[in-house]
């Protein structure tokens, strides 16, 4: 059967797509078939030259009611798009924005729908993980339309040269209840408080041991708070964090303020991809190693020589004080900053 594959993007405020919107453009295209991208946004025109090389036929639903995240004008835009094409295949990169509205246009247009999509293959077979990344599942449907939302970080983004581009307006009643939700401003942490960062090169995992009791009989948490934020910041790293550091806080302990839930990697946190990781004062329990499924390249440091760490679950573990460890990579990282201003 030859399928007719849809892709939904939504751009960013400059009109142009972000890096999950595409790499599910190299997620559909490795899908075979007739493809169609539907665009969604403020703006389109700068999504539609980056997607040009693909040949594809390219729909845009655009205008300030589409700007912003909604679950009411992202509906009916997918809606008005997936009408006017029909598809058998409806893909989209699994951001908040599609994972709030598509499924929705999935019922109203009786297809079926996966989310975290982790694998594709053409046929199409899709694979992803269930229970917390243990077990992973290959899934083939017969039922058409079949919507998939692929999780960002899989597939490389599509890069080819932008081009001039042909596009169709597909036209969207804005409904006066639409505007039941409106967007006002937008409240960011500033960049140094932000301390996820899905496209770090490092994630550096701290653990619930920067808080206890070190070689004098004291805890230190003050020296770990400025150990841990000026490695983060200096690297640009992303701040995971151990379940047991997280929930301290409800225990009444000496806390670092600047770790919450958000940070927990593990089976009951999230399961992070990027690069490299680096574990700090973390045990490296097995509830908590499961969330490092996709750290390609693992380090930890860690006093305990047997540490779970030392079980086959980091590639290199230094036996060391963090503290003392983490000062001389901050200082090496300081004078490398030094040295590159004054070459500047
Ligand atoms: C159902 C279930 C779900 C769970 N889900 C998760 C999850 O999602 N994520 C998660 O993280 N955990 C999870 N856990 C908890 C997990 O089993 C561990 O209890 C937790 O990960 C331990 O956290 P930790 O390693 O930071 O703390 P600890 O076990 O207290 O380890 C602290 C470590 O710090 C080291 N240390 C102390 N001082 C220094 C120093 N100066 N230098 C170097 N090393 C030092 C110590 O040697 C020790 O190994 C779950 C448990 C259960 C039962």
């Amino acid at each position: 059967m030859l399928e007719t594959v849809l892709l939904i993007a939504f751009s960013e405020e400059d009109g142009g797509l972000g890096r999950a919107a595409l790499e599910s453009v190299t997620a559909a295209l490795s899908l075979g078939g007739t493809l169609v991208i539907g665009m969604i946004g403020g703006k389109t025109g700068r999504a539609a030259e980056q997607v040009s090389e693909t040949g594809a036929r390219v729909l845009s639903v655009c205008g300030e009611a589409f700007e912003h995240a909604r679950y009411g004008t992202d509906a009916a835009a997918a809606e008005a798009i997936f009408r006017a094409v029909n598809p058998t295949l409806v893909i989209a990169a699994g951001t908040s924005r599609a994972m709030r509205s598509l499924p929705g246009v999935s019922l109203r247009v009786g297809g079926q729908i996966d989310s975290h999509v982790a694998g594709l293959q053409p046929g199409p077979v899709v694979t992803r993980w269930y229970y917390r990344q243990r077990m992973e599942a290959v899934v083939e449907r017969s039922h058409r339309p079949w919507f998939m939302l692929v999780d960002p970080g899989v597939f490389a983004p599509y890069s080819e040269a932008p081009g001039a581009a042909n596009v169709e307006e597909c036209a969207v009643e804005v409904k006066p209840e639409f505007s039941r939700t409106a967007v006002l401003g937008r409240r960011a942490p500033k960049s140094e408080q932000q301390t996820i960062r899905p496209d770090a090169k490092v994630l550096f995992v701290a653990g619930a041991g920067w808080t206890k009791k070190q070689r004098d009989g004291a805890s230190h948490t003050a020296d770990a708070e400025k150990l841990i934020l000026g490695f983060v910041n200096a690297a640009q790293a992303s701040l995971g964090s151990s379940k047991s550091l997280v929930d301290l806080s409800g225990e009444g302990q000496d806390v670092l303020p600047f770790v919450s839930h958000l940070n927990q990697v593990g089976q009951t946190g999230s399961t992070p991809r990027h690069p490299k990781g680096l574990a700090t004062c973390c045990h490296g329990e097995e509830p908590h190693v499961v969330g490092w499924r996709f750290i390609r390249e693992r380090r930890a440091v860690n006093l305990d020589a047997n540490c779970g760490w030392a079980r086959g679950k980091a590639d290199v573990l230094y036996v060391a004080d963090a503290f003392d460890v983490m000062e001389k990579v901050n200082a090496l990282l300081q004078e490398r900053a030094a040295a590159a201003a004054a070459s500047y």
